[in-house]
């Protein structure tokens, strides 16, 4: 019997199985004010807002172009990047031009008036239904704030949470520039002072726990500058060391760790407006030989990363290296990643995750992922079976069905 072939082997492992899309900041229509779907919150992403900046009209600043009105925004993004004078070729363009397609909507439109009626004919949920299905997620992580004003309250209040979306406790908010977190950790009755004593470091994992309790936060997430470094005197990495990983132990659930990023460079692009730095991977040696019964996510933000981060895991099996984060997230990057922590890694790492903020994104992100990253799997494919490894199509669905829906860490 000639052998099957591998690359539709790989195709049909991916379509017989939903992603399961570790780290998003998405949220179910039932927490309305955060829910973000629809032409003109993708057109406003701050992605492209970033690279309408470099193509705004002759006479119109950036500071001009921030005060106008949302769908005003979005209708000059769509003239100045879409209808305008060159192809709208970068990885955020394309990706309009996927999601459009996979809605069966022009993208040569001469505006938004299709896209937008089509999106006003569907309710939150009929719309989530359909990218999901579409997309071929089945569920997604989103990323959970209690310290976030609109957020808190609807936890606080009590809301139904559509069982595709998983709560992630994300950190930021109530641990970085200590002590400014304070005022609101008291105001939710964490009995915390200014300075970093043992009673503030008892409260802050009181809080941790209590919320991950609340929400069944399958993770906590943070993310960091380059120059963290631990251990050292700093708040965060005292944080760390006292209230983040001792908890993610006694709780016995991961921490993950997003970092590489220079907030506000640029601030006048506001969120559009942060960079990237490369981190000393010694500091994250440190920490997994510390805290071996930690898993630790991580995901860095530097190409010059990549190669160590895939060292490290080696070294250290507490280490998951996870996605192609943010300015990685191109797919001549992702196929240089992918094959990377492959040859160095095997199966035990998660190859993506969207990142997406607008629901529509997850309809071109996995679609342009997959795109790249079916080929690489492929090839390894090629060379096992070369190599003399009876190979069948039950362990490319395997594979794929392991790595894509979750890893082991989280299934
Ligand atoms: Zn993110």
């Amino acid at each position: 019997m000639p052998d099957f072939s591998i690359a539709e082997a790989v195709d049909k492992a991916f379509q017989n199985h939903a992603i399961v899309d570790i780290h998003t900041h998405l949220y179910p229509a039932s927490m309305a004010a955060l829910y973000l779907a629809g032409p003109d919150e993708l057109l406003t992403y701050h992605y492209l807002k970033a690279e309408c900046s470099r193509m705004l009209p002759d006479g119109v600043s950036v500071g001009a172009f921030n005060t106008m009105p949302a769908a005003e925004q979005a209708d000059m993004i769509w003239q100045q990047l879409f209808v305008g004078d060159s192809s709208p070729i970068s990885e955020a363009q394309l990706g309009v031009v996927t999601v459009m397609s996979r809605l069966g909507l022009n993208p040569r439109a001469k505006d938004l008036s299709e896209f937008r009626a089509f999106y006003a004919s569907k309710t939150p949920e009929e719309y989530t239904d359909m990218v999901f299905e579409k997309a071929g997620v089945a569920c997604v992580y989103m990323t959970n704030d209690p310290l976030d004003d609109t957020e808190g309250a609807m936890w606080q209040r009590g809301v139904n949470i559509d069982p595709r979306f998983k709560a992630v406790l994300r950190l930021d908010s109530a641990l970085m520039n200590w002590p400014a977190p304070a005022d609101k950790l008291r105001g939710l009755g964490y009995g915390v002072e200014e300075k970093l004593s043992d009673k503030t470091f008892a409260e802050l994992r009181r809080y941790l726990a209590d919320w991950v309790e609340k929400m069944d936060a399958r993770y906590m997430a943070i993310s960091l500058p380059p120059d963290f470094a631990y251990p050292s005197a700093d708040s965060i990495a005292l944080m760390m060391g006292n209230v983040v990983y001792p908890t993610a132990r006694e709780l016995g659930i991961p921490s993950a760790m997003m970092i590489g990023v220079t907030r506000q460079v640029n601030p006048v692009l506001k969120d559009g407006g942060d960079s990237l730095g490369k981190w000393d991977i010694a500091n994250l040696e440190r920490i997994a030989r510390d805290w071996p019964e930690v898993d630790f996510l991580i995901t860095l933000l530097s190409r010059e990363n990549q190669h160590e981060l895939c060292v490290t895991g080696r070294k250290f099996p507490n280490v998951h290296p996870f996605g192609c984060w943010w300015f990685l997230n191109n797919p001549s990057i992702i196929r240089e990643m992918t094959a990377e922590r492959l040859e160095l890694l095997g199966t035990s790492f998660v190859p993506q995750h969207s990142d997406a903020r607008i629901l529509d994104q997850l309809l071109y992100k996995w679609t342009h992922s997959i795109q790249v990253i079916a080929p690489v799997f492929v090839e390894k494919y090629e060379s096992l079976r070369a190599a003399g490894w009876p190979l069948t199509q039950a362990d490319i669905q395997r594979d794929i069905s392991t790595m894509f829906g979750g890893g082991k860490l989280l299934d």
